[in-house]
């Protein structure tokens, strides 16, 4: 462990435009610097570094965060690694404190309570029984750690005897806790332990064999379990994908466990979540060639086409196979149909065709307006890909949609100004409220005094980020950056805000007389709008 206080001393000496500068060339730009971003294609740059505030933020993409996040998004590092690379960067000495982690507890609890559930499975025929007949073998329920958790009562005796104190086995997402009540959380289940990428113990997966409502079930959010960047499987699968140069992505546990008994040893799951960002660096270690083996029922070819979408707009190579309906991965190697499964990955859809297929086939192309959305969709999807690429499909869209190649416009007509024009409306007034409440935290009461949320119409989700003081936020480091959006001081905050709230309740009598609402009821608000703008005027507060 690095020490925390050696942390902070090496965070006062790193300086943001000298790290980001190592890697990316950086113009000046005002009192920032400005990039390319190197997180996403683009040929203007909006990627912003401020050296005031040591942040830096993509304007296209949303990508930012201080200097050590700036070098575990670049370098694909684990925030340890990136603090070890930013201290050998400086010549800077780190202090590493000895002892256990504070999780190492955490951790115990999670191997401990795996040797209670495998040690189970065997003595279980009913799980043993379902695992037979879902064709898994004996090697596979040893090469992945398969176990059953049995009734709550015996699990929380087992994990007393064995001393491990029920706030560990609470924090590690084995036992929940209801008022008074402490239980299992996985009860009368086939366990499958989820390890993270070094091999880790972090959670569990559970399929129910007594017939709970809920399937599936996976371990909560703990200190150890991230769902959003584990891939079920990775750490057994690892070795043969840097080999193998492919990483073939499921949707279930079984799928992964059957694949590798079937020969595909390079098959990883989502864990019940649909593939996000979070999971790119895993995917892109050893840059294997990705492939999506998914169902072909709506919501796995809405998942797929999710996922080719974030793949391809990373430049990530690979492609989707749809399994047809009714048929998944584990039941072809379960009816040995190994050569139809290598057949299906060695010519999987290329993501690029996939999305571009799947877009038009959910428009009714005979109908003209259709088409145009259709059209649309396809040129908003090869805007987000590297430009050269993005070229090279146009024929392929225009072919798709029976059009003139030409009438796929992926420029935009007008010069594009540095700053992308954002689709959302954008209020002045409300902005420079919320970047007020960021930068002077101490005039937020002074804010809530007058206004609330409900007052707030364009940016609502910014305002509460800013009442959180939640400062990682995209949105928050948008308006922090933003130099045209102006601060207000506390002379002028009080006086700015009643007029905002005038403007709010004569908006809101301009609406009401176009409303269809019975005659009384308006004319009674109105009358009480009215009367709520005079006292604002003589600068009295209202109280609703
Ligand atoms: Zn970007």
């Amino acid at each position: 462990m690095i020490d925390k206080a050696s942390i902070e001393q090496l965070k006062n000496i790193v300086d943001i435009v000298d790290v980001i500068g190592n890697y990316i060339e950086l113009k000046k730009a005002g009192t920032n610097y400005k990039a390319l971003c190197p997180f996403h294609n683009e040929d203007t740059p909006s990627f912003v570094v401020s050296p005031a505030k040591q942040i830096y933020h993509c304007f296209g993409c949303g990508a930012g965060g201080d200097a050590i996040k700036f070098v575990m998004d670049y370098e694909k590092l684990s925030y340890p690694e990136a603090i070890e690379k930013l201290a050998s960067m400086y010549n800077f000495s780190l202090v590493h404190t000895q002892g256990q982690s504070s999780l190492a507890p955490l951790f115990k609890a999670l191997e401990e309570i795996n040797k209670f559930y495998k040690s189970n499975l065997l003595h279980n025929q009913q799980a043993l029984g379902y695992l037979k007949e879902r064709g898994v073998s004996s090697v596979s329920i040893e090469k992945f750690s398969l176990g059953y958790a049995p009734d709550s009562a015996s699990q929380l005796a087992y994990l007393k005897s064995h001393l491990i104190p029920f706030q560990d086995a609470l924090q590690a997402g084995i036992l929940a806790q209801e008022g008074e009540r402490v239980y299992a959380r996985m009860i009368e289940r086939i366990t499958f332990p989820i390890f993270s990428p070094k091999g880790a113990l972090v959670g569990f997966g559970g399929r129910t064999i007594t017939n709970h409502p809920a399937k599936y079930l996976n371990s909560p959010e703990t200190k150890l379990f991230h769902k959003s960047k584990i891939l079920y499987g990775y750490h057994i699968a690892k070795e043969q994908i840097f080999k193998k140069k492919l990483i073939i992505v499921c949707e279930g546990y079984m799928d992964v466990v059957m694949l590798h008994q079937g020969g595909f040893d390079t098959a990883v799951a989502t864990l019940g979540t649909a593939l996000t960002a979070g999971h790119l660096p895993l995917l892109t270690r050893g840059e294997p060639r990705v492939i999506l083996a998914y169902d072909g029922d709506k919501a796995g070819i809405n998942a797929a086409l999710k996922a080719s979408k974030l793949l391809s707009s990373h430049d990530i190579d690979g492609g989707v196979v749809i399994f047809p309906q009714g048929l998944d991965p584990a039941d072809m190697v379960v009816q040995g149909k190994q050569s139809e499964l290598h057949e299906l990955f060695s010519h999987p859809q290329p993501f690029i065709q996939f999305v571009l297929e799947t877009i038009t086939k959910t428009y009714d192309l005979q109908n003209p307006k259709e088409k145009q959305k259709a059209l649309f969709e396809g040129i908003e999807y090869l805007k987000t890909l590297p430009p050269l690429v993005a070229e090279e499909y146009r024929d392929y869209l225009a072919a798709l949609l029976n059009i003139l190649p030409s009438k796929v416009q992926l420029q935009p007509k007008k010069q594009q100004t540095t700053q992308p024009a954002s689709l959302e409306t954008r209020d002045a007034k409300e902005l420079s409220i919320i970047k007020t409440m960021l930068v002077h935290p101490y005039l937020i009461d002074t804010v809530l005094d007058i206004i609330d949320i409900k007052h707030i119409i364009y940016h609502k989700e910014e305002f509460r980020l800013a009442l959180e003081q939640n400062l990682e936020h995209p949105k928050i480091r948008e308006i922090l950056l933003d130099d045209g959006i102006i601060t207000f001081d506390e002379e002028n905050l009080h006086k700015e805000l009643l007029v905002f709230l005038i403007k709010y309740y004569e908006n809101k009598i301009k609406q009401l007389t176009h409303s269809n609402i019975p005659f009384e009821q308006k004319s009674y608000l109105i009358r009480k709008y009215k009367e709520n703008i005079i006292k604002l005027k003589r600068g009295e507060m209202i109280i609703e």
